[in-house]
């Protein structure tokens, strides 16, 4: 059994250090924007990034090497050691600055694309609506969820979703790579990889997250600045319909369905707007015009 846990505790260290080398590439390459990184560090909530040694990170910028990272950290008077996560607040402000001023903007941070959250019962046309949208609109792009859900015939895996098993979900939430992830129609898992997210953001685009309630509320206490939208069905009756129509359920999985968007009727209202889907491109316009009335709100 000991060695079992041992075993297990080594992989996991490993798999940690990979993430780690992954991570400093993203930060060199630029896929990851270093202020992100260093902000989630000292949130502390996601492992790879808040154990992340503070010369390590300096040393991913782009053109950064040891001494630039020493003389930072020796300015500051922080030990090399230290990792984000370990940081104390008055280290943290201190940093904050000095690595915004070295980068050169203001605040540090990157003008980065919007996240609009996208939600709404079964069957209601999320999924069309959302493809009209992102193929008539370069800057806008879906976010591809992981999920324990074996696919349907003709998914692929990467551009529909990322299909994985429950060892690997298991690991992405414990290694803090899903920005949110819920179990839906009380089954399968479902959640939002952080990093196809942020380097999404991180290029500028606006990215639609068509998730479920559950994980709306997860975003919206993670990231306040982000659009919610909730496409709701003409009526309810339409709704089960549609989604008896649809042959890609068992008549089982459909019943469970149609619970679920009675929860999620109900949570409406904590949305920032409603949108009926009684013509998919006008729906998709009503989509596209809050999208661009949010954005000018945030530029204000
Ligand atoms: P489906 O199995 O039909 O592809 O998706 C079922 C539901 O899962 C969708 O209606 C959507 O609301 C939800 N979903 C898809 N991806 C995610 C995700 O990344 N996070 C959460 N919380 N829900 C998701």
């Amino acid at each position: 059994m000991k060695s079992f846990d041992a075993h297990a505790q080594s992989q996991r260290a490993v798999a940690l250090r990979q993430a780690r080398a992954q991570l400093k590439k993203d930060i060199k390459s630029g896929k990851r924007h270093p202020m992100d990184v260093f902000d989630q560090g000292v949130e502390r909530e996601n492992q790879v990034v808040k154990g992340l040694r503070v010369d390590w990170f300096l040393r991913s910028l782009p053109g950064w090497g040891d001494t630039k990272a020493h003389r930072f950290l020796t300015e500051l008077g922080i030990s090399p050691r230290h990792t984000l996560g370990g940081l104390r607040v008055r280290q943290q402000v201190l940093f904050r600055r000095k690595l915004a001023g070295v980068l050169g903007t203001g605040s540090g941070r990157r003008a980065a694309g919007t996240i609009v959250v996208i939600a709404g019962p079964t069957a209601v046309g999320k999924g069309t609506i959302n493809r009209v949208i992102v193929e008539q609109h370069d800057d806008i792009e879906m976010s591809v969820s992981a999920t324990t859900r074996p696919p349907r015939q003709g998914e692929i895996d990467g551009v529909d979703y990322h299909f994985v098993d429950d060892e690997r979900f298991d690991q992405m939430v414990e290694l803090g790579q899903l920005l949110e992830w819920a179990t839906v129609h009380g089954q399968h898992r479902y959640g939002t990889p952080q990093a196809g997210v942020e380097a999404q953001r991180n290029a500028g685009k606006t990215v639609i997250l068509e998730i479920d309630v559950q994980g709306a509320r997860q975003i919206r206490s993670r990231l306040p600045d982000a659009l919610f939208i909730f496409i709701a069905p003409p009526n309810f009756d339409e709704l089960a319909n549609r989604l008896t129509s649809r042959d890609t359920e068992t008549r089982e999985e459909q019943s469970r369905r149609l619970a679920t968007a009675v929860q999620e009727m109900a949570a409406k209202d904590e949305f920032d707007a409603v949108v009926v889907n009684d013509v998919v491109e006008k729906a998709a316009q009503k989509v596209v015009d809050l999208i661009v009335g949010h954005r000018k709100k945030l530029r204000e």
